[in-house]
This record gives C-alpha cells, sequence and structure tokens, in this order.
C-alpha cells in the first residue's frame, strides 16, 4: 500500500491514530491545536507549508504575494477558531540563486498581511533547487470561546462570509494561460492574495449562537464533510445557493467553466464556514450567505444537482 491510496486524510488518520491529543487539549483534527492555559484563555496553534510546484510556480507568484499567502493561510486557521493570532513563526529552506530583492520582496508581502502580528522566530536552511516555506502560527481566545469543528448542531444553519470558487477559477486562468482581463486579474489575485478572516472569525466566536467553524482550504465539498463527521451529523446544501463574484461568474459563462463546481470543490478561498442556530442567524453582525442546514444522521446531500462534488486530496487529486 502507497500514499496514493491512503490519501491524504487517510494518512493524517494513520499518525492521529498514534498520538491521541492531550486531557483538555484539542489535537490533530481542528484548524488548530487548542492549549488550556491557567489564566482563563487557550493556546492556538497551527502549521502549513507550501511547497515550489506543487502550492505555487515560481516564475508565475510574484515574492511578494508568496510572502503573502505563506502568512495568510496560516492566520486563517486562527481565524477559524475565533481566536486572536499572536505571533508566527517562518522556516525557509531556500536555493542559493535567490536575489536579495526576491526576499525583501516576499518579506513585504509577509509583513503586509501579518498587519501587526510579531514574527518571533524560525529556521532557515539551503533547499538543493525548490522553495520550501512553513510558518507556523500562534494565537489565543477567552477559553470555550474557540469554535471547533465538532460543535455543529441539528438544525443550524450552514453560512459562509464570502464568495466561493474565485482562487481554484484563478488557478485554471494560471494553468490554462488565459489571458488576463481585469475579471482575470481579479480571480488570479484571489488566489495569490487571500484575505483571512481574522477580524469576522473574532466577531463570530462572540456570538453564543455560532457553533461550528473552520476555513474553507480544500472547498466547501471535502471542508464541510470534516464538520459533519466531527460533529455526528449530516447536512443538506444547495449548489444554487452558494454565493459566486460577478467576475466568477462572467469569466466562467465566457470560458464554459462551471462555477458551481469550482465554487464546491475548489479550494483556498479561505472564507469562514460555520454553523448558526437560526435565531442567532439573524442577529449576526458579519456579512454571510446561508447555503444549508445541519441535519440528524449522516452524509452531505447535495440539493438539486445530481453531482456528486468532492474536495481536494493532495495524494489522490488528478
Ligand atoms: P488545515 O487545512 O486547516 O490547515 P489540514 O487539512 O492541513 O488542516 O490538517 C487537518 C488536521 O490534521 C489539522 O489538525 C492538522 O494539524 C493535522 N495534521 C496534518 N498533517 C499532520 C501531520 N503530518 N502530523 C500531525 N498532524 C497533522
Ligand atoms: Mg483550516
Amino acid at each position: 500500500m502507497t500514499l496514493s491510496d491512503l490519501g491524504e486524510f487517510g494518512l493524517i488518520e494513520r499518525i492521529r491514530a498514534r498520538f491521541p491529543a492531550p486531557q483538555r487539549a484539542v489535537g490533530i483534527g481542528d484548524d488548530c491545536a487548542v492549549l488550556p492555559q491557567r489564566d482563563g484563555q487557550e493556546s492556538l496553534v497551527s502549521t502549513d507549508m507550501l511547497i515550489e510546484g506543487t502550492h505555487f510556480l515560481r516564475d508565475d507568484i510574484t515574492p511578494y504575494q508568496l510572502g503573502w499567502k505563506s502568512a495568510a493561510v496560516n492566520l486563517s486557521d486562527i481565524a477559524a477558531m475565533g481566536g486572536n493570532p499572536t505571533g508566527t513563526l517562518l522556516s525557509l529552506a531556500l536555493p542559493a540563486d535567490l536575489t536579495v530583492e526576491w526576499i525583501d520582496a516576499f518579506l513585504d508581502g509577509y509583513a503586509a498581511v501579518s498587519a501587526g502580528v510579531p514574527l518571533l522566530g524560525g529556521d532557515t536552511t539551503a533547499s538543493p533547487d525548490r522553495i520550501c516555506i512553513n510558518v507556523t502560527v500562534l494565537g489565543e481566545s477567552p477559553s470555550g470561546r474557540g469554535r471547533l469543528r465538532s460543535n455543529a448542531m441539528e438544525g443550524d444553519l450552514i453560512c459562509v462570509t464570502g464568495p466561493l470558487g474565485d482562487s481554484a477559477a484563478g488557478l485554471k486562468a494560471i494553468l490554462e494561460g488565459v489571458e488576463r482581463d481585469a475579471d482575470v486579474q481579479a480571480l488570479i489575485d484571489r488566489h495569490y492574495l487571500p484575505m483571512p478572516r481574522v477580524e469576522e472569525g473574532l466577531r463570530l466566536a462572540a456570538q453564543a449562537g455560532v457553533h461550528a467553524m473552520m476555513d474553507i482550504s480544500d472547498g466547501i465539498g471535502s471542508d464541510l464533510e470534516h464538520i459533519l463527521e466531527a460533529s455526528g451529523v449530516g447536512a443538506e446544501v444547495a449548489p444554487a445557493s452558494l454565493p459566486l463574484s460577478a467576475p466568477l461568474q462572467r469569466v466562467c459563462s465566457r470560458q464554459g467553466w462551471d462555477a458551481a463546481e469550482l465554487a464546491v470543490c475548489g479550494g483556498e478561498d479561505y472564507e469562514l464556514l460555520f454553523t448558526v442556530d437560526p435565531e442567532a442567524e439573524k442577529a449576526l453582525d458579519v456579512p454571510h450567505t446561508v447555503i444549508g442546514r445541519i441535519l440528524s444522521g449522516r452524509g452531505l446531500r447535495w440539493l438539486g444537482d445530481a453531482r456528486s462534488f468532492s474536495g481536494f486530496d493532495h495524494y489522490r487529486s488528478v
């Protein structure tokens, strides 16, 4: 058996089976690990890696965008818990031929999205050819405030904080060499300069009626399944209700792309996906779109669409 049989999530499950979470802490399986502290706060920790050739192409992404994205995808995992980011660590494996200008632009992008979150340390090493970036992010939230994937409740509405599919369409445009008009550029920007929803996550977690939350990194088809599994519930979602940006709709109709499929299966939107009590939803002060409902039982049902959708898996994708 190889990793392509096991799949990315099979591999993580295999690791988790050997390393159960310590008591009162949240370990493998959520957007962040959660460690209770003595002062009524919880510490949040998460880490993410970006590898040249797998996550980005050096000749297409600018160093500024790469620095931005490296920090953004990590800050997004703190946002997903409703936490406040307190610091990051940056580890770089870089080939010797990168220019100093490249490094400075990378750090400009990293600093811009970090918006005052301090860089506290890291590690540096030479790499034979490919760029490899690993960021660890630290955060905190008041005890019990952190929003886990396992908190969804029957009857909850399922919501997202912003449009889906832009990032996947931007990547598709890059890979297919689509001519870059303003709409295509807007999609590519969403792919390379994702905005972590930290403020939105904090405001949502302050509402008791907001139950489960995560960020959308693999596509809601796959990401929502994680909430359902962790919470032991099912759901129905209407693909027709997924929020689609105007540039996405225009580019899809022009290129003959399936916008619903990009919105469901495409990852890296880094919007927040959350479930909320219907009464509490009416009073939310964060812009959002209702896309479905949590049901008793198991499984995810797509309303009014016969296709079956699935998200991104690092070992199974074709
Ligand atoms: P996210 O997309 O939110 O960053 P991932 O899908 O990368 O989350 O990971 C899912 C969960 O599995 C997280 O809790 C993460 O910490 C954990 N995880 C992923 N890879 C490993 C690994 N190699 N060892 C231990 N835990 C891991
Ligand atoms: Mg996440």
